[in-house]
């Protein structure tokens, strides 16, 4: 019998770039299942609240039925092994991020050698995108549209702007 394959997708999403969603889209695809997990230790600092995010990531990924959103705390490799994934799927953007993953995949790799990190690459537009510019783009008034999804603009603006 085939296992279901279950793949968990953790990070910060503060907020959920169409970096992050292109990125779901793609591990979509290769996985049976993939959780979408906001670090709820990431969430006590930060623009938006654990429950904003949650509401973020549920609208931007309504369309994809494999693909369910969730939080957690501690571990990731303990919270993966409680899912039942045997992969968590990270982003590589630019050569900085690549140090930070493989130190971050060897560690988890010791901690839980049942778990892979499988790290993904986006198109091109979202290699140099992160939350941080995003939110620093809205910040001094800049547009995002081709960043973020409208709703979370729409939230950045309220958030950052205060709602102009
Ligand atoms: P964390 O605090 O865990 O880095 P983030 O939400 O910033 O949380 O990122 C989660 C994962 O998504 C990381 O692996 C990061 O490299 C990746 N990521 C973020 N933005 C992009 C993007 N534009 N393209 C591809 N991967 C990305």
């Amino acid at each position: 019998m085939n296992e279901e394959r279950v793949a968990v997708y953790p990070g910060s999403f503060d907020p959920p770039t169409l970096g992050h969603l292109d990125l779901i889209e793609r591990a979509a695809k290769l996985f049976d299942r993939v959780i979408v997990a906001v670090a709820s230790n990431s969430a006590k600092s930060g623009l938006f609240s654990l429950e904003e995010r949650l509401e973020m990531l549920t609208e931007s990924t309504a369309s994809l039925p494999n693909v369910e959103v969730d939080h957690f705390k501690g571990l990731t490799v303990e919270y993966a092994r409680q899912k039942g994934a045997k992969a968590l799927i990270r982003g590589l953007r630019v050569i900085s991020d690549f140090e930070f993953e493989l130190t971050m995949a060897i560690n988890n790799q010791k901690l839980n050698p049942e778990v892979d990190t499988v790290c993904l690459m986006p198109s091109e537009p979202y290699l140099f995108l992160s939350s941080r510019q995003v939110k620093e783009i809205v910040a001094f008034g800049g547009p995002v549209s081709h960043y973020v999804t409208p709703p979370i603009e729409a939230r950045l603006r309220a958030r950052l702007r205060g709602g102009e």
